[in-house]
């Protein structure tokens, strides 16, 4: 009894430490303000573990057309967020796992790809498209954010273990794995805002995100159809909407970033 009261006030004198480095923060492009219970340094430092985890679980492909295409993408985007990561050791790779149509990008600079994620994109710039919005994800601080939440529906469980589930229930990206609703949708279309400006500042035809959009949503891909249950959340066809708007506002950024660098 009185071990596990001890327990809980070394929980509760954590989750105050952690309060104490609790930042205020803005996210590019859409200028939201966020709040975050976890600091760079440690979310960095968990993701390089985690990825270390994932090359020695997966087989890494060869495939030249994927790795050169993956290098190319990765590290022109990566250019665009240097100021947003400055933590960040970046590394591209390509799990060989076919059928897994799925890709992340972690707060330490790790990009990682499935080689299913190649039956959905024909072109680098589709491949662009599906990078920028997974380093969108990351800029915009989502991890942490995933991980303050995690945080807080378990406090007094440990603070590790909590920084550990967090990470890998976002490790996948659920807009192309179907499991939207382990996610807050909201985060979706935020990415999607940011990703289409990356991807235009970093050469690449904005047109791709919505050609990957439309395939997304023919597949389904996490669309209300597979998840009756959650149909009120936004589809494919709603996010591939506001990818429209957007197009104009990328499509000038992505001509003066051709003329300009490209
Ligand atoms: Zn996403």
């Amino acid at each position: 009894m009185e071990m596990k009261f001890n327990l809980r006030i070394a929980a509760l004198l954590m989750a105050l430490a952690s309060l104490l480095v609790t930042s205020c923060s803005t996210v590019p492009v859409t200028g939201r303000k966020q709040i975050n219970l976890m600091s760079d340094t440690e979310v960095v430092k968990m993701t390089k573990v985690a990825f270390e985890q994932m090359k020695a679980q997966y087989p890494i492909s060869k495939d030249p057309r994927m790795n050169d295409w993956l290098l190319n993408v990765s590290e022109r985007i990566s250019q665009q967020v240097f100021w947003d990561m400055p933590l960040a050791e970046w590394e591209f790779i390509v799990f060989d796992v076919p059928g897994q149509i799925n890709a992340f990008a972690m707060p330490g600079g790790k990009v990682g790809v499935f080689s299913g994620l190649f039956d959905l994109v024909k072109t680098e710039d589709e491949l662009a498209s599906v990078i920028a919005h997974e380093i969108a994800h990351v800029t915009a601080r989502h991890t942490h954010e995933r991980m303050s939440q995690a945080g807080i529906m378990k406090m007094g469980s440990g603070i590790s273990s909590i920084a550990t589930s967090g990470l890998s229930t976002i490790m996948l990206d659920p807009s192309l794995s179907g499991q939207l609703a382990a996610w807050d949708r909201a985060k979706e279309s935020e990415a999607d805002r940011i990703g289409i400006m990356y991807m235009a500042r970093a050469g690449f035809d904005p047109n791709a995100a919505i050609t990957v959009m439309e395939k997304m949503a023919a597949m389904d891909v996490g669309g209300p159809a597979s998840q009756p249950w959650n149909s009120t959340h936004p589809s494919s066809q709603e996010r591939l909407d506001a990818l429209h708007s957007y197009l104009s506002e990328a499509m000038e950024v992505y001509e003066e970033a051709k003329r300009l660098n490209f």
